[in-house]
């Protein structure tokens, strides 16, 4: 092992932040003290996954976590029959899929060091899946490891938190999210938008850096422009767009959307109330910002920030997509005037 591999794994190296996670599993990996289970938890993008599957990468690494050898190879490309990742329903955690994992737990190492199982993610385990994983970590097989991801490790029972070490990833700094984007080759521009709409979580970037995020990120300017000219009929359309684009996307992409529409009307909020023009998340499009701005009062801003985290949280739970999508532009456009809405 070379002398810069005593520091911290190559792998390692990669995941943004989270000095003191890395640091925990480092160490244990130096000392070769690995529990049984660990919870992984934090916000989503955070680089939960990325740091689960590099963990399993330099437990079956000569060189904890190299990155290029055949070990390490496979087990970054979803190759390596030693370390498995279970993606159950989101909304609830089947006993098949515990008893998947028992099933691995019990199968001999194939050609790796460690056998690892990822479940990814654990929060909506039942009382039965809980209870069949309880006992898995009861009488954990000898050189494995399951892996918990979890945004909030409260949502597992307490007697699967006691028997697993808890890891936390935080959100990072947007600064350090903007200086790996600009050695990534983005504009300042660029970066400053995408840092600031990271909300310290670099993973959240992954559809908005590329060609498709620009896109859906000119939809948004298009839909706030159609509710600031308080037409119905382009509010009606686009609203049927993004019901349409989350069909092929899912759901998720809908809470992205709404998560750059809070991000606007935070701006708004940001100029009415601080008369500031710096700081915003969308410093392109400052002259739209102040016009919209000038037009609506603070309550206007502040209602409308409401009616999109309310429309988040319907979304969240399964609400009718396109209703909420069209009720809550309708009530944004009653900020610029309803007398002035035109079909
Ligand atoms: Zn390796």
């Amino acid at each position: 092992m070379t002398a810069s591999l005593l520091t911290q794994s190559f792998l390692f190296k990669k995941i943004l932040g989270q000095e003191q996670a890395k640091r925990l599993l480092w160490n244990a990996l130096k000392n070769k003290r690995i529990a049984p289970a660990y919870i992984f938890y934090g916000p989503e993008g955070v680089g939960r996954r990325l740091a689960a599957r590099f963990f399993a990468a330099a437990l079956n690494c000569a060189e904890l976590g190299c990155g290029v050898c055949p070990s390490c190879h496979k087990i970054l490309n979803d190759q390596h029959p030693d370390v498995s990742f279970i993606y159950p329903e989101v909304k609830d955690i089947k006993i098949e899929n515990v008893r998947e994992i028992q099933r691995m737990m019990s199968l001999k190492l194939y050609e790796g060091k460690w056998r690892i199982v990822v479940l990814d993610p654990a929060d909506s385990l039942n009382e039965t899946s809980s209870n069949c994983l309880l006992k898995i970590l009861e009488e954990p097989p000898a050189f494995s490891s399951i892996i918990l991801i979890s945004r909030n490790p409260y949502n597992l029972l307490p007697t699967i938190q006691s028997r697993a070490q808890d890891v936390a990833f935080y959100p990072v700094s947007l600064l350090q999210i903007e200086q790996t984007l600009r050695e990534e080759g983005f504009e300042q521009e660029q970066a400053h938008f995408l840092s600031r709409a990271s909300l310290g979580c670099f993973g959240r970037l992954e559809g908005l850096k590329s060609a498709k995020g620009k896109e859906n990120r000119e939809q948004i300017l298009k839909i706030l422009t159609a509710v600031s000219q308080s037409s119905v009929k382009k509010v009606l359309q686009y609203s049927e767009k993004l019901v349409l684009a989350s069909r092929e996307q899912g759901r998720e992409y809908l809470l992205e959307v709404f998560d750059f529409l809070v991000l606007w009307y935070r701006d708004l909020l940001w100029i009415k109330s601080q008369g500031c023009e710096e700081g915003l998340f969308y410093p392109v499009e400052k002259k739209e910002l102040m016009q919209q701005a000038q037009r609506l009062s603070l309550k206007d801003i502040q209602s409308g920030l409401i009616w999109l985290l309310e429309a988040v949280g319907l979304l969240k739970h399964n609400a009718h997509a396109e209703l909420t999508l069209v009720a809550t532009f309708l009530r944004l456009m009653g900020g610029f005037g309803t007398k002035e809405i035109s079909l």
